[in-house]
């Protein structure tokens, strides 16, 4: 499902330039949950944003579901990003004047599916996550952990192979981060999902059956349960 191979990224501001990639190599196979984990610094936005096909990578090279992304326009590699990857934010990115459906069903907004239909797979997929019970709240009548099941919910609309998690629980209690982290696994297993997680956090990445450690850009460490 994703294939990353020497796979290194650098940022210039000025004449500075900062290594945040160095030959990185990653294989993840369809199904596998995999948690990219490393201190503040150490590069998982940049690779989050590189697998996600919103940045690309200086060298090396990427493959998400079978398809190269360095070989693909911008408008190519948007269709990527919509028909093959749900996205999960630290920050969740809720609408805050639409209700939960509503930010829910954007996606298929987006590819013009009719109203109707729009609402009927809005309803399923909070069900889903366990929010039957808070479709007409909006983001502010809502916990965080709330907020993030809902965006959880609408990353998932388009029934994606491949999720993938920015720090997901960067933002919530203990509680929350542990029932968030539980039900992306869930999610990730039951609908044959592949999930990839970033965090810095050792109780998220505890729950995680395969661990790649990040170091000041490089792959150091690897762990499998
Ligand atoms: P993490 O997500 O693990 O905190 P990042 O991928 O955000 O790590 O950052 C890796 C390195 O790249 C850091 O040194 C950071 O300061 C630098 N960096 C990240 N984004 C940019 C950018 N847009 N421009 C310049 N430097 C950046």
């Amino acid at each position: 499902m994703i294939r990353l191979d020497d796979v290194s990224h650098r940022y210039e501001i000025g004449a500075e330039k900062i290594h945040a990639l160095k030959q990185v190599t990653l294989h993840v196979a369809p199904g596998e949950q995999v948690a990219v984990v490393g201190p503040s610094g150490c590069g998982k936005s940049t690779l989050f944003h590189i697998v996600g096909g919103m940045m690309t990578a200086w060298q090396g090279k990427v493959q998400i579901d079978g398809k190269q992304l360095q070989h693909l326009n911008d408008h190519e590699r948007s269709d990527v990003r919509n028909q093959t990857i749900g996205f999960v934010f630290q920050l969740f990115h809720l609408l805050p004047y639409y209700t939960a459906a509503q930010n829910v069903e954007l996606p298929l907004v987006i590819h013009g599916v009719d109203p109707k239909e729009r609402r009927q797979r809005a309803h399923e997929v909070l069900d889903l996550v366990g929010l039957a019970d808070r479709i007409d709240h909006k983001p502010f009548q809502l916990s965080g952990g709330e907020m993030q099941r809902v965006s959880i919910a609408r990353a998932m609309i388009n029934r994606p192979k491949l999720l993938l998690a920015d720090e997901p629980t960067g933002n919530l209690d203990r509680k929350a981060s542990d029932a968030v982290t539980q039900l992306l696994l869930e999610m990730s297993r039951e609908q044959g999902m592949t999930l990839l997680v970033t965090t810095h956090q050792e109780t998220v990445m505890k729950q995680f059956p395969r661990k790649i450690h990040l170091d000041k850009g490089e792959v150091v460490d690897e762990t499998r349960r």
